[in-house]
């Protein structure tokens, strides 16, 4: 059977992209390993998808090229993706920050989309693995189920995060056997895991959450942290995993608002303990937890002007080491991918294959947590549609 399109993932991309075709009166296929389409945007957002941020720039992404993404973001804009919700009726809030999620639930968003396929005439085969690919004058695509030929081919198989849904490493093999260079990938958005020397220190700490500027290097993140059995979560550790390596040590204002010199200099008369101080500031656990390690929690009035120097220090650059990232299994999306060098903005085409497309999360663009990476599904997914 031929298609002038196949696309390779029936997630948010590969929809997206099916449906930007299917309109232009392209015949398209999507094929879908996954008994069921779009899982990853089931269980997005908390169960209610965050499809975009109104705030959308490149400088939300991480690439090695970081104009790449421009023209595709520029081209379908967050604006476009709200109108499309609005057109069928899914009532929407902003959470935080431009963070646009479903008031009811993110099934709303996949139901929209096959709404739009069924309009644009996609088909769309779920069950079906795709075992080879060879390129002559068309494409060659053999799955489980039959053999078909195409012109334009889309890989949108996404990236490897949370494989138990579906995730495989499809589109980086493919690019591969096509000669394609790929930017090593790795979780990223993914909470973090402690030394073991450091879990002793705050393992009691589990289901404590503060709000702090977190840094690594030149990146930092105001928002919440949480700590876990195992180390830490929560947004604004999510965000700076995506740019934290093995052995870099991650950085945490603790008051962030706040000069902890002048707040411990002003009560420097009192006869308060200072974890009891301390917890005015900050939850109790935590505040004993951090005299422990920093010093004997005594009344405010007998430490030395030296004593509280260092404790305002460390306040406002607290350290951490961690050992490894929860990994795929936790992590929300992949960094890395197919580099873009190899692919034009424009189209998405691969530059030294004719007609092989990448598009979404399997490409080397990564977004913040916030709505990006949905964003630059639909954008770069509407980039390809106009041309496969
Ligand atoms: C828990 C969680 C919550 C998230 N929440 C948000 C959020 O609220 N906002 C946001 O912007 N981003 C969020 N993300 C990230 C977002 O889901 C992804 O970046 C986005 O889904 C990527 O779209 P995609 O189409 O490239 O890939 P996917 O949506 O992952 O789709 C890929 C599709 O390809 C299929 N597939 C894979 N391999 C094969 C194969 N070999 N053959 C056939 N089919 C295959 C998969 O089954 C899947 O259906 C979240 C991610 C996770 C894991």
């Amino acid at each position: 059977m031929k298609f002038d399109a196949i696309i390779v993932g029936a997630g948010a991309a590969g929809l997206f992209c099916a449906i930007e075709a299917g309109k232009r009166g392209r015949r398209v296929l999507v094929l879908e390993h996954n008994a069921q389409v779009g899982r990853k945007i089931i269980i997005s957002g908390g169960g209610r998808c965050n499809f975009t941020n109104t705030g959308t720039k490149a400088e939300n992404f991480i690439s090695q090229n970081p104009h790449f993404c421009k023209s595709a973001l520029a081209r379908y804009t967050p604006q476009d993706f709200v109108e499309l919700v609005k057109k069928h009726r899914i009532e929407f809030y902003e959470k935080k920050l431009g963070q646009l999620f479903c008031r009811e639930n993110s099934r709303q968003i996949v139901e929209m989309l096959l709404e739009e396929c069924r309009k644009a005439k996609v088909e769309i085969r779920l069950d079906s693995s795709v075992k080879n690919v060879f390129k002559k004058e068309l494409f060659e695509v053999d799955t489980n189920q039959e053999e078909l030929t195409c012109e334009s081919l889309v890989i949108a198989t996404g990236g490897l995060s949370i494989p138990h849904i579906g995730a495989t490493d499809f589109g980086y093999r493919i690019a591969k056997q096509f000669g394609l260079k790929i930017v090593a990938t790795k979780p990223a958005l993914v909470p973090l895991v402690f030394q073991s020397d450091v879990l002793q220190n705050y393992k009691n700490l589990a289901g404590v959450s503060l709000d702090s500027i977190v840094s690594c290097g030149k990146e930092s993140f105001r928002e919440n942290i949480l700590f876990t059995h195992r180390g830490l979560s929560g947004p604004a550790i999510l965000q700076i995993s995506s740019y934290w390596k093995n052995g870099d040590k991650i950085s945490f204002d603790l008051l962030p608002d706040k000069n902890a010199f002048d707040i411990l200099q002003n009560s420097r008369e009192s006869r308060k303990e200072l974890a009891n101080f301390l917890s005015e500031f900050l939850p109790n656990r935590f505040a004993d937890v951090f005299c422990d390690m920093v010093v004997t929690s005594k009344a405010l009035n007998n430490y030395s002007d030296k004593e509280l120097t260092n404790i305002a220090e460390k306040l406002h650059a607290w350290q951490i080491s961690f050992k490894e990232t929860e990994g795929y299994k936790k992590a929300e999306v992949t960094l890395g991918g197919v580099s873009t060098d190899e692919l034009s903005s424009k189209t998405m085409e691969a530059k030294r294959v004719a007609g092989l497309y990448f598009i979404g999360e399997v490409v080397d663009v990564t977004g913040w947590l916030g709505g990006y990476n949905f964003q630059w599904a639909w954008s770069s997914g509407f980039a390809a549609g106009q041309f496969v």
